[in-house]
Parts: C-alpha cells; structure tokens; sequence
C-alpha cells in the first residue's frame, strides 16, 4: 500500500521528510531548514555573541558543521550591513584528508563571496602533523597535538585578520560529549572553557559558538537539503578513545531517551555558570611565547618542546 508521508507540523501544507523525535516535530525540507537557522539566531542573541559591527573569523574546515555555519551566518549577517565576516582554515599538514576538506571550503568560500585565509601548522610551529605523528613516541596521542596546535593556531589566524570575534562550529553532540568527558575526567578548568558565549582576555579573540544547540544528525541533513558539499572521508588519526565510546553512549541514550544530549548539555551549562568567571583559570603569560597561559609555559611550548627532544 502507499502510504504518504504525514503533514509537516509547521506549514500543514508540504509533506514531512524528517520526524524530530526530541521534540515530536514532523518536518517538510524548508520548515527544518528554518527551525535550524532561527535556532543558530536565537543562541547568538541569547548569549550576546556578536555586536551589530563585528569583525568575525568563522573557522571553516571544509566539514558539514563550519560550512553549514558559514552559510547560515552570511545569511545571517545580511542584516547587519556593518558586520564583516572572515573565513579562516588552519592546515593541520595530514596527507589526503585536510587538502581534501580545505578544496570544499575554499569553494564555498568563492561561491559566497568570502574572504579565506589559510594559516598552517607548517608555517606557524615548523612541523605537519604528519610529521608531528611520525615523531611523537610519547603518550600524548596526535589528537592532542592537534587540538592544541590547532586551537592556538586559530586564534593567531583570528587576530591576524583583526577580529574581535572567532566563531567555531562545535555541534550539540561536540558540547554533550564534552560535557561528559570533562565530567569523567573531574576537569571543572576545561568544562569552564566550554561555554558558547566565550570569554574575553588579553591576548585571546573572543570564541564563540553559534552552532551549539544544533544535533549533529540534523547538521548532516541541513547540509545534503542545501546542497553543500562537504568532507564524508574520516581523519586518519582519529583515535580519542574516550571520546569515542561517550559518543556512542550519547546516541545510544538520544535513541532511547530523545532529547538527551539537549539535557547533558544545558546541565552542563548551569554547571559552567555556577561555576564563576572563566578569567579567573587564566594566570599570566607563557615564559617562551607570550601567550596567556595557566602555568609558567604553555601548552604549546611543553608539546613542541617534547617534539624537539626526539
Ligand atoms: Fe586532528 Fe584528531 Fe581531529 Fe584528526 S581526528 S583532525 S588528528 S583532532
Ligand atoms: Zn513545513
Ligand atoms: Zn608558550
């Protein structure tokens, strides 16, 4: 028997393509594309992240996350004539994954009339993170290298174009794992840092995250609804264990409780904000490079220091 799909909930008229089970919400194609963009609004107005004028560097890695962002937010800033939007890209230097992602937001980035700077971990550290993995024998994993390297790296990309604001793309499923993670490993410091609304500091571009309350499951359909090409193919160094298995414990529970991850992560966020000024986790300046830091030498001096041992 053929059977229609049911009514979209929103517009009654066109018929639904996707059933949001959090919210019981059945969607036609333009209805969820709305809901989604309205939601990115939302959370930039309620945590106050930009002002009518803001000069902001969106890191696009060629991934569905920042190049759906990319795309919502230049919608977006239409209305705000003064604001300025910069895409930047961080080259990690890892052989037939990054160079792939960064053709994806290089085109999207010309279709949309944006400006892109590319920033590498060649030109900023010395080393690929190829060459970072074929060095590092230590138990820091090349994740780690990454992430640090990489968020040290867009920030300098961030106030080399002179913006007073980084928008970065981490999903919901990012801020619940986070969460988690944070939680397992008792870090109260880092569960700070995650806020959406960021922090403003000497020396760091306020970061922010626009895309915070959108489920990784609806990122991948907004962006094949919208014709975005992005990178499928997985980094070859994925490896963070933890992560990992909190991931597939997140979905397993959103499967059988919809609406988890949205519980995880505002719980997270009451946490965050009883928790008091993130400024305060910041002491001083690292001794090597300047840079604000907890310590007497920042992270990214102690990882590039064990690299130049070996
Ligand atoms: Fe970097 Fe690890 Fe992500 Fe690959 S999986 S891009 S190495 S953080
Ligand atoms: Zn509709
Ligand atoms: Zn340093």
């Amino acid at each position: 028997m053929d059977r229609k799909p049911p009514l979209c909930t929103l517009c009654r008229s066109r018929p639904s393509i996707y059933h949001r089970r959090y919210s019981g919400e059945r969607l036609c194609a333009r209805c969820f594309a709305k809901t989604l963009r309205e939601r990115v609004e939302r959370t930039i107005a309620r945590f106050k992240m930009f002002e009518y004028d803001s000069r902001i560097a969106v890191a696009v890695s060629g991934g569905k996350d920042s190049l759906n962002l990319l795309h919502l937010l230049h919608e977006i800033e239409e209305k705000f004539p003064k604001a300025e939007l910069i895409a930047i890209s961080i080259d990690e230097g890892i052989e037939g994954y990054r160079d792939e992602a960064l053709r994806f937001a290089s085109e999207a980035c010309r279709r949309l009339g944006v400006e892109h700077h590319i920033t590498s971990f060649k030109e900023l550290y010395g080393f690929t993170l190829d060459e970072i993995a074929e060095r590092n024998i230590g138990e820091v994993t090349t994740c780690t290298y990454c992430g640090v390297l990489r968020r040290r790296a867009l920030n300098t990309a961030a106030r080399e174009v002179g913006a007073d604001r980084l928008a970065t793309a981490h999903n919901l499923d990012d801020m619940a794992q986070t969460a988690l993670l944070n939680l397992l490993r008792g870090d109260l410091r880092r569960m700070r840092l995650m806020h959406p609304a960021g922090f403003s500091l000497e020396g760091f571009v306020r970061r922010v995250k626009p895309y915070c309350e959108i489920p990784e499951r609806e990122s991948t359909l907004l962006a094949y609804i919208r014709g975005i090409g992005f990178q499928t193919k997985p980094c070859p160094y994925a490896e963070e264990a933890m992560r990992s298995d909190i991931r597939r414990f997140l979905n397993y529970m959103e499967a059988r409780r919809p609406g988890t991850k949205f519980i995880v992560y505002r719980t997270a966020l009451r946490i965050i904000e009883s928790l008091g000024a993130v400024e305060e986790t910041v002491g001083g300046v690292c001794k090597l490079c300047g840079e604000p830091t907890t310590g007497e030498i920042c992270r990214v001096c102690q990882l590039l220091g064990e690299l130049e041992k070996r």
